[in-house]
């Protein structure tokens, strides 16, 4: 059953047309532009949310696959998406890779691709 339960769920109206999903997007990029001082506006439509877009470097495409990916977990879990849940996991994936990036000395390295979006990574 699709969050609003009013339309046919297809691809395009589960992660961007959906009267439920707006909202969620519209959050989550007033966040990202709060949070990022190297992002002024954030300019998603539906293609660069759903393919990605190099206007905001390697890291934020990342962010981006996170978003649909938890979406699409609400979509299974009948739940309606929230965004602190959201901050929660990009938070995870960051301190996954973090971890992962200490065992092999490569702190430095994912400092550097993560600099730009790093306040989306800390509480
Ligand atoms: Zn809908």
């Amino acid at each position: 059953m699709p969050f609003c339960q009013r339309e046919n769920e297809t691809i395009k109206h589960l992660f961007w047309d959906c009267n439920v999903i707006q909202p969620f997007i519209h959050e989550f990029t007033t966040w990202v532009v709060d949070k990022c001082n190297s992002i002024e506006h954030l300019d998603l439509n539906c293609s660069s949310f759903m393919f990605g877009t190099t206007k905001y470097g390697l890291m934020f495409n990342k962010i981006l696959m996170k978003t649909k990916q938890y979406i699409y977990k609400c979509k299974m879990r009948e739940r309606i998406p929230y965004l602190n849940a959201l901050k929660f996991e990009i938070r995870h994936l960051f301190e996954i890779e973090k971890s992962i990036a200490l065992k092999q000395s490569k702190l430095e390295k994912l400092n550097s691709l993560w600099e730009p979006l790093m306040y989306l990574c800390v509480p």
